[in-house]
């Protein structure tokens, strides 16, 4: 008999997250269980708790960017020991079947909704169960805070950059300096884009540059956006509020690319004729594949790219998503859940 899991959930869309236990599920063949000891906070988490997927399910119990020990193995485990320390990201398991995942793209599997480590409840938690194959040694010294953000915000700029980096120095627009946005600067110099940011927030600049900006448009200077007319190879769209996207696909070289990163209100438009004329294209990025996971794990170690955090105890998870939604974290929160429940799960009040 498994002791009971305690976390936070909301019990109902847009609801602030309660205390909340259930019993933890069981063990497949290549499942672990992973006391979780940190969790970040992303955007991807205040969308799921008001159903902006259209696929969450009450009670829900948010949080993907997990670090924490391996407390149990299913019989099929291999490479991990308990009391390892692994990181987990969004995709917490695949269906191992489809096309996408038999050529190792298991991030575009086609059960892409059944996958995520939110199924059925998610690292707000003292403890989580995952396929072991979607849990990622770290690097020793990588810090689990560090280690937590990179799992999401991290491989979720990292890929498109990766994927689009090409022996010319190009020039790059991030559009938001947040938690993805601050991440991408930092991994974009690393991989010698020029970068220029365009954000809301003038008060970001200074910050910007020091995370290796090489320039800053604000965002609701016409001006100086038509300055940048034809001037990037490609866009990199990491905010999540409402833009101006004819004006910043007018940024775009002729053939640029906007990759969408965050998630914009729904529905946004642009201007076709430019689409056409300019033979533009608008498209996304999901996380990353297995591979590209551990490759941005040693590059992020190895070139210092680190996330800027703000830790705070997993009791102050609603005081957390206020202050994502008001912008105010600077740059990523995370959770910590206390050292007694950190290493056996304890035993909550069920809600
Ligand atoms: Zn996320
Ligand atoms: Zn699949």
């Amino acid at each position: 008999m498994k002791s009971v899991v305690t976390g936070y959930a909301a019990k109902a869309l847009g609801q602030e997250l309660v205390q909340f236990s259930y019993d933890p599920p069981k063990l497949k063949d290549n499942e672990i269980r992973v006391s979780v000891t940190h969790c970040g906070l992303c955007f991807s988490d205040i969308h799921a708790i008001d159903d902006y997927y259209g696929i969450t399910t009450f009670p829900f119990v948010p949080g993907h960017e997990i670090v924490g020990h391996v407390s149990e193995l299913g019989p099929a485990v291999s490479g991990l020991q308990e009391g390892d320390r692994v990181g987990i990201g969004w995709q917490g398991r695949s269906c191992m079947n489809c096309e996408w995942c038999l050529k190792g793209e298991e991030h575009l599997c086609t059960e892409i909704a059944e996958a995520g480590v939110w199924m059925p409840y998610g690292g707000f938690s003292s403890s989580t169960t995952v396929d072991s194959r979607f849990a990622y040694s770290l690097p020793p010294s990588m810090p689990s805070e560090v280690a937590a953000v990179l799992l999401c915000a991290g491989i979720a700029v990292y890929s498109p950059l990766r994927s689009f980096a090409t022996e010319r120095r190009r020039k790059l627009g991030i559009v938001g300096v947040g938690g993805l946005g601050h991440l991408a600067i930092q991994f974009a110099r690393a991989l010698d884009y020029e970068v220029t940011v365009i954000s809301k927030s003038p008060e970001k600049e200074d910050q910007a540059r020091a995370f290796g900006a090489d320039h800053f448009v604000v965002a609701r200077d016409k001006a100086s956006l038509k300055e940048m007319k034809f001037n990037f190879d490609m866009l990199l769209y990491a905010g999540h509020g409402d833009n101006d996207f004819t004006s910043l696909l007018r940024t775009l070289r002729k053939n640029g690319k906007m990759v969408m990163v965050g998630f914009p209100p729904q529905p946004f438009s642009f201007e076709p004729v430019d689409l056409v004329v300019y033979q533009l294209s608008v498209t996304g990025s999901f996380l990353g594949n297995p591979r590209t996971m551990r490759e941005m794990l040693a590059f992020a170690h190895e070139r210092g790219s680190k996330p800027q955090i703000e830790l705070r105890p997993m009791s102050q998870v609603n005081e957390a998503i206020r202050r994502v939604k008001e912008g105010k974290a600077r740059y990523r929160i995370v959770l910590v859940n206390e050292p007694a429940r950190s290493g056996t799960p304890a035993t909550g009040k069920r809600q």
